[in-house]
């Protein structure tokens, strides 16, 4: 059978069932834990260190049903070095978030940087039992994978305009979707920020709530299209919460949805359990 995974970073559950989405709800739908192997200490939008749910760790626990544990971990929280010398000793000797940063000298001695993707798993993946797969935008997979242009910007008015190029950038993906659609695929898995961008930057304003009504309807026009023969599975890394002491910034928090367009008894009870199901599937 067919397999299309919608990757909604950071939709939570509880705004899902307060506004009553039916599409994201689908025909089963439930949240999973988020185990703490997934965990990262992170630059919270307030300057203050925060733990939570890391995404490019979570999304890897997803799409290899095993946790990243000991050396990926740690590669996953960084970008490695392209000389395989230089990044072994980076790995050895500067754990731990924070230390890359005086790693600058490295930079201008002319050694190059690279996020880590599929070529650094040793364990496969649920595009590996595919026969043909598309990943779009991965994270921690897809070559050049990034979390998205705010990085590092932090400004205040820069906010709207941030907010307005994940709406737009949510309309680019949805075309490059519809471009592969037509073709022969057998799983297809598209990564969209926007949920998380909104929770993160517009927690409890208007334009999250916009957010949330675009991906419902998003997925109620994917289901129309996909039909019945094709397993609809949308899914999240974490959930969403307002950032203690803010207004309208949020973080990640340890429940993270999901819903499939069918009725079934499975439940999944950790981002883990997905990996598994998704072979079967593909099989069947
Ligand atoms: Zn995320």
């Amino acid at each position: 059978m067919r397999v299309f995974v919608l990757a909604l970073d950071g939709c939570e559950v509880g705004f899902v069932e307060r506004w009553r989405l039916r599409g994201l709800m689908q025909r089963t739908y439930g949240s999973v834990q988020v185990p703490g192997e997934c965990f990262a200490r992170i630059l919270g939008r307030d300057g203050r260190i925060i733990h939570e749910p890391y995404t490019p760790m979570v999304w890897y626990a997803f799409i290899t049903g095993t946790l990243p544990k000991g050396r990926i971990g740690r590669l996953l929280r960084r970008r490695r070095w392209t000389n395989p010398v230089v990044d072994k000793l980076v790995d050895v000797f500067a754990r731990g978030w924070g230390l890359e940063r005086r790693f600058g000298i490295l930079r201008r001695m002319g050694f190059k940087r690279r996020v880590v993707d599929r070529r650094d798993y040793g364990v496969p993946t649920i595009f590996d039992h595919a026969r043909k797969p598309h990943a779009i935008d991965v994270p921690a997979y897809s070559p050049m994978w990034n979390l998205g242009i705010y990085e590092g910007e932090f400004g205040f008015d820069k906010i709207p305009n941030v907010i307005r190029q994940a709406f737009k950038r949510f309309e680019d993906k949805k075309r490059r979707v519809a471009e592969i659609l037509g073709s022969d695929w057998d799983l297809i898995m598209v990564w969209t920020k926007l949920l998380d961008i909104v929770g993160e930057l517009a927690f409890g304003l208007p334009e999250m709530y916009r957010a949330y009504r675009a991906a419902d309807a998003y997925v109620q026009e994917l289901s129309r299209e996909l039909g019945d023969d094709c397993v609809l599975l949308v899914v999240s890394d974490h959930g969403m919460k307002r950032l203690e002491g803010t207004r309208s910034f949020g973080m990640h928090t340890d429940r993270a949805f999901w819903s499939l367009n069918f009725e079934t008894d499975w439940r999944p009870k950790s981002v883990t359990d997905f990996y598994g199901k998704i072979v079967e599937w593909l099989r069947s």
